[in-house]
């Protein structure tokens, strides 16, 4: 389909949690999007991956929280391409995998304000609308070109509070959808190991 809206997720998802989900749903519904695709990022340039979920885990604990909101839907290029994940390439794969389409990529709101540190900036801004999230009440950052800022209710959870939790015992559930708190279970997932 072409002229579609499309919003872009990208992040570890280590794991996917509900501020993730409230996220996609908030910019979705604010900007009208027909759709949120969220990317699961192979490895990004600075964060360390070990003792964390496997790509193929990440990945399919997405599709589980997805089911069932046909707005979401979840992409694997930048695990499929391998290597360490830039938004550029996020982005030229999806725009080929869309043509047409109009791409809204999606960020902290902070992150959004640091793009020209991001790689090829000029061509990231060609490809998609950089969409900041700003969690209600935090500060508004000073965005340069033409960025969209979106308020968001603030959802206080993290993937490495989540994966504490698992080392140290205490519950994930209704931090995480109910089918990936039953995954992280099912596959004793963050169970141990180092954490950032
Ligand atoms: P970690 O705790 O492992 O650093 P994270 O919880 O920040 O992970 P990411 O997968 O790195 O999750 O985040 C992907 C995107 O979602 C980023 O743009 C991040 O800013 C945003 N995000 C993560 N958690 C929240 C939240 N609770 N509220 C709003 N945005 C969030």
């Amino acid at each position: 389909m072409t002229n579609e809206r499309i919003g872009v997720l990208g992040g570890t998802f280590d794991p996917i949690h509900l501020g993730h989900m409230v996220v996609a749903s908030e910019v979705c519904a604010a900007l009208a999007l027909d759709r949120v695709i969220l990317v699961p990022a192979h490895r990004q340039p600075f964060k360390d991956s070990t003792g964390h979920a496997s790509p193929a885990q990440r990945i399919a604990m997405c599709r589980l929280a997805v089911e069932g909101d046909d707005r979401l839907e979840v992409s694997d290029v930048d695990i499929a391409r391998g290597g360490l994940t830039y938004s550029v390439d996020t982005l030229t794969d999806l725009a080929a995998e869309h043509p047409g389409a109009e791409l809204f990529f999606i960020a902290g709101a902070d992150a959004v304000s640091r793009l020209s540190e991001w790689r090829e900036p000029a061509r990231l801004m060609q490809l998609a609308t950089f969409v900041g999230v700003r969690r209600k009440g935090s500060p508004i950052p000073a965005l340069t070109p033409p960025h969209l800022v979106v308020e968001t209710p603030e959802v206080g959870v993290s993937s490495t509070e989540v994966r504490r939790r698992r080392r140290t015992g205490e519950p994930v559930r209704y931090l995480v959808p109910d089918p990936v708190a039953a995954y992280i279970a099912q596959h004793a997932l963050y169970l141990g190991g180092p954490d950032a």
